[in-house]
């Protein structure tokens, strides 16, 4: 598909290629100063929580297979394959096994499709806050996540009121608790928008910056069905066409902020949906075998800092949010 990229978007992509120069650019130091203030109030938050912070793993010999269509990014470990993390989402489970409430900072590779240069949210090396809680159901979770950045964004507002004036970014205090939408009610919304998408998928990127751009507020979706997500979002027990799992979204058109669920725990589902899903299982024994030797009951979610931190310094474009950004297709220091 040939796509039109627009003027600012086309100098601001060659920009990367010069970060070691841009990098000195007052707007981005601006940034990376609210980054620093966005982690560390992050940090704060989820430690007064309970949640221990652990370092995150950067490769392993299977990992989240569930990216979208973005592809792993797989090298030689002394003849034998490991793939870099594209998300943490196994190795979470297995620390929560052994600790609890956990969290990391934890870097992500997903070689996404060269078309992400269009969408302005995506980057092929980020970092996600990515945390799993023993016991928590997806509504508790969900409570959780939504303190996280309400507690964020009003650390923010507090500490960083030259740096947002200089961004020029007008940030309020969102309203908890943030609505709820099933996915059928946003695909029902993104139908009347003009979307003509089903009602079996994860909602397209078009559509769902469109509807972050309708509500005009923070909101999650939730139940999304069965078969159209990870082997790892659980299946809910009482109504198995839906998942017990959730995604949060920016107002303003920002999109998708967070992605979460319950975790399915029983190895033979999990086999059962990774064989309908035709995901290779090469990699993945030692993740049966934890869950053959039983696995608690847990809830988790990951976000994606880059994107808190644009939506929170209302910046063009999410490489504008990240020091050493790697977008599809740039090669760039
Ligand atoms: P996922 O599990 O794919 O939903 O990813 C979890 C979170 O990471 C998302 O909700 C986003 O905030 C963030 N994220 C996912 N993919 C990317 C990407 N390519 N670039 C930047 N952030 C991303
Ligand atoms: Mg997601």
């Amino acid at each position: 598909m040939i796509h039109v990229i627009s003027e600012k978007r086309k100098k601001s992509l060659l920009s990367l290629e010069k970060r070691h120069l841009t990098i000195r650019d007052e707007r981005m130091i601006r940034t990376l100063k609210i980054q620093d203030r966005v982690l560390c109030s992050a940090r704060d938050f989820l430690s007064k929580e309970g949640f221990l912070q652990i370092q995150a793993p950067v490769m392993g010999p299977a990992t989240d297979p569930g990216l979208r269509g973005a592809k792993h990014a797989i090298v030689d470990f002394y003849g034998k394959p490991m793939r870099l993390m594209g998300s943490m989402l196994l190795h979470k489970q297995m620390a929560m096994s052994a600790l609890g409430k956990i969290f990391a900072f934890s870097p992500c590779i997903r070689f996404e499709d060269e078309e992400t240069k269009e969408t302005g949210r995506h980057l092929v090396e980020f970092y996600q806050l990515d945390l799993e809680a023993k016991g928590y159901d997806y509504e508790k979770i969900m409570d959780l996540g939504e303190r996280l950045v309400v507690h964020v964004i009003k650390y923010v507002r507090k500490h960083c009121k030259e740096e947002l004036e200089f961004l020029g970014r007008k940030l309020g205090i969102p309203k908890l608790p943030f609505k709820k939408l099933t996915h059928e009610q946003a695909v029902d919304i993104c139908r009347e928008l003009g979307f003509d998408i089903s009602y079996g998928e994860e909602i397209p990127w078009e559509a769902e910056k469109a509807l972050s751009e309708y509500i005009g507020e923070f909101f999650w979706v939730r139940d999304y069905p069965t078969g159209s997500r990870g082997f790892y979002d659980k299946i809910d027990p009482e109504d198995p066409k839906k998942l017990r799992d959730f995604d949060l979204f920016y107002p303003e058109g920002y999109g998708e902020a967070i992605s979460g669920s319950e975790r399915e725990t029983e190895l033979e589902i999990v086999k059962m949906k990774m064989r309908k899903a035709g995901v290779e299982t090469k990699g993945y024994e030692w993740y049966f075998e934890m869950l053959k030797f039983g696995t608690p009951e847990s809830a988790g979610f990951g976000i994606g800092i880059e994107r808190l931190t644009r939506f929170i310094c209302g910046l063009d474009f999410i490489w504008e949010a990240a020091p050493f950004p790697k977008v599809a297709g740039v090669v760039s220091p």
